[in-house]
């Protein structure tokens, strides 16, 4: 049995030598084999440097460096279809999943047969309440809109057995959306609680654009209803017209009255068609972005260094 361990980095100089000792610490526990794959998201800081110096001295260590910055979720997909193991764990490179961890998933997953475990947050340190209340509303959003269910407060954080690396694997879309794809490839999955902690050093690679980002995948690529709500949208305002119309023949016919007044009615039609028009084109838009993307068949990410492998 061998167990691979992927670790997405970008910018990561400071923690990444302390990740490393932490993690050889928890491996030196387990009975079996296991590699760590540290793939190196285009960083501009010292983090290839550190990692080729520990790499120089851990024949563990294995690096996947990419050319430039493709993101964190493509820097997992690299180490799954890099990784020999016959299971794989996901961790961040900031310490914020504790790797003393990956022993009690192994432990669930051995008692309970489970072919995935993932980590389940009951509380999150040092996290800003602007992420904690984007994240919640996120998820929430995303679970009523998908015909996939999600499990809440869940990361990538998570083991996996060989089936389910070959299944993900074998997914030919390039944007992905890692959490909720594994999710969706089914499989026995169980849970593992765990308190999330601080980021040890350094900041968050996280900005709000990139956040976005990975926001927009995972609604878009998980469900179709934003087109129907767009759709029951253009309903309602034909109904809403209708009824325009109608008052327009009971006022004039009916009531007698004039027709003439009101510009501020004719002001506000006009803007809340427009703006629904807009926002039905948007959504539009986005479904034709991602058919677009994924359509150039370009790689996923583009690997410039290997070693260890
Ligand atoms: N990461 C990456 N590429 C990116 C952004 C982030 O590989 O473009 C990695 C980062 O090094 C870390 C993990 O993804 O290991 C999670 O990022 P971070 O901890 O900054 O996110 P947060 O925990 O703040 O959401
Ligand atoms: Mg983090």
């Amino acid at each position: 049995m061998l167990l691979s361990v992927i670790i997405p980095c970008y910018n990561e100089e400071a923690v990444i030598a302390e990740t490393h000792r932490r993690l050889v610490e928890v491996m030196k526990k387990l009975p079996h084999g296991y590699e760590l794959i540290f793939v190196n998201d285009g960083s501009n800081d010292n983090t290839f440097k550190v990692l080729s110096d520990i790499a120089a001295q851990d024949k563990n260590s294995r690096i996947l460096s990419f050319s430039r910055n493709f993101g964190h979720q493509c820097a997992v997909a690299a180490g799954l279809q890099n990784c020999a193991g016959d299971a794989a764990v996901i961790i961040d490179a900031d310490l914020q999943d504790p790797p003393a961890v990956i022993l009690e998933m192994l432990d669930i997953m051995k008692a309970e047969q489970a072919n995935v475990v993932y980590g389940v947050r009951k509380r999150r340190k040092g996290e800003s309440w602007f992420k904690l209340f984007t994240a919640k509303i996120f998820y929430r959003l995303l679970n009523y809109l998908s015909d996939v269910k999600f499990p809440v407060d869940t990361g990538d954080f998570r083991l996996m057995d060989r089936k389910i690396i070959n299944e993900f694997n074998a997914l030919k879309e390039k944007n992905k959306y890692i959490r909720g794809l594994i999710s969706w490839l089914g499989f026995k999955q169980a849970p593992c609680y765990y308190e999330r902690e601080e980021r040890f050093a350094g900041e968050t690679k996280y900005p709000l654009r990139k956040m976005l980002k990975f926001a927009m995948i995972g609604l878009f690529y998980f469900s179709k209803k934003p087109l129907r709500l767009a759709t029951s949208l253009g309903f309602f305002c034909v109904c809403l017209g209708l009824a325009f119309v109608l008052w327009m023949f009971i006022s004039r016919f009916i009531l007698g009255g004039a027709t003439v007044q009101g510009w501020i009615s004719t002001i506000a039609i006009v803007v809340f068609f427009g703006g629904v028009q807009l926002l039905t084109i948007g959504v539009l838009g986005q479904y034709i972005g991602n058919i677009f993307d994924e359509a150039k068949g370009r790689p996923e990410y583009i690997v410039s260094e290997k070693i260890n492998f």
